[in-house]
């Protein structure tokens, strides 16, 4: 394709990109996406549409760990702004786009660097444990990073007498505490809305209507719900049982559920709540995603300070968990179906 094709000429405005048909906003995409040797991620919970254009599927760490592995120079990266920061952090050479940069984590959102340095203040013998669900600034300053996977792990690593100051997910530390036995985990009053509006009547509706089902809830929801449920699992450990089980009652975000019930129209994936849908990840649509390609926009950049302490928190964290290790074929063939994302969690 010549450099004079009308698919690199960029048109002027947003609205522009909106009046194309989908067919067209593809062909765009993946002409400019060669054109800028870019590589797309696409998050689990991403619209369909968004998934199906994307290069890597899966949750922000795993596909941070993939971007910086390809040689691509542009990474445009659908999901929320957090993910977007991890992947510059693990990639600091490359360029980051985000297609909306109002695609924010509400979760992610509730503590500030700022914050989180006074309570350190009041505790200052306290490990800060971040789960990656939070801002670069805030990973800056922890001690080590966590995800819904490892999270019991890294608790484990740390002193039984040392007290934990766990941000910014209170169901995820309350988890964490009831596994490990610790009563010296400090948890931040942060939660994600998504996982944290899902409500035992749901559950016990969803259990009536399907006897047969197992229930499998994600540890960012609350308490009663995983004590009621027949695993505790990341998005990850869900997709396996997927895998094994024919009727699972999923509570998670339901990109995920859409996306184990169009892989496997023979089994029955019922969402645990009908609701439990982030508007934050439906942000991002084709035409911003043209739209980001064809301007460059907008491009997330981190203070290197920031950035370098950010990462020794990751890096710790991935050295705990044996470091990072490469998917199997059969893993691969998955991801590549959209159906095994890469590590843990919506992180
Ligand atoms: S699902 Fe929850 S944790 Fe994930 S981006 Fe949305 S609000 Fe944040």
């Amino acid at each position: 394709m010549s450099i004079a094709s009308p698919l690199f000429s960029p048109l002027p405005t947003s609205l522009d990109y909106v009046r194309l048909s989908g067919d067209e906003l593809v062909e765009r995409i993946q002409a400019r996406k060669r054109h800028l040797n870019a590589v797309i991620l696409g998050h689990n919970y991403q619209r369909t549409e968004i998934q199906d254009v994307s290069d890597f599927l899966g949750d922000s760490l795993g596909l941070s760990q993939e971007a910086a592995d390809t040689d691509a120079d542009v990474i445009v990266f659908c999901g929320v702004h957090f993910m977007a920061e991890t992947a510059k952090v693990l990639s600091p050479g490359k360029r980051v786009l985000m297609p909306d940069l109002r695609a924010g984590c509400p979760m992610a959102d509730f503590v500030t660097g700022t914050a989180l340095r006074r309570l350190m203040d009041q505790h200052p013998d306290a490990a800060v444990v971040a789960y990656v669900n939070s801002t670069a600034e805030v990973k800056a300053e922890a001690d080590i990073c966590c995800t819904s996977s490892n999270a019991v792990r890294v608790a484990c690593s740390i002193p039984d007498d040392q007290p934990i100051l766990f941000v910014p997910d209170k169901n995820l530390a309350n988890y964490v505490a009831e596994q490990t036995g610790r009563k010296n985990i400090i948890a931040w009053e942060g939660y994600c809305y998504v996982h944290d509006d899902m409500v035992m009547e749901e559950l016990d509706r969803a259990r009536a209507a399907h006897p047969g089902a197992l229930v499998v809830v994600h540890p960012e929801a609350r308490s009663e719900l995983l004590e009621a449920a027949d695993a505790v699992t990341s998005t990850a450990g869900m997709v396996e049982m997927a895998e094994e089980h024919d009727e699972l009652i999923i509570g998670t975000e339901r990109g995920l559920v859409d996306r184990l019930a169009q892989r496997y129209p023979h089994k029955t994936f019922v969402p645990l709540s009908g609701a439990a849908i982030c508007g934050n990840m439906k942000l991002n649509t084709l035409a911003k995603l043209a739209w980001s390609l064809d301007h460059e926009q907008y491009e997330v950049t981190l203070d290197e300070d920031i950035r370098v302490r950010a990462e020794r928190s990751l890096r710790r964290m991935l050295d705990l968990s044996g470091g990072w290790q490469a998917p199997s074929d059969e893993e691969r063939r998955l991801e590549l179906a959209g159906v095994r994302p890469h590590g843990c969690g919506c992180a």
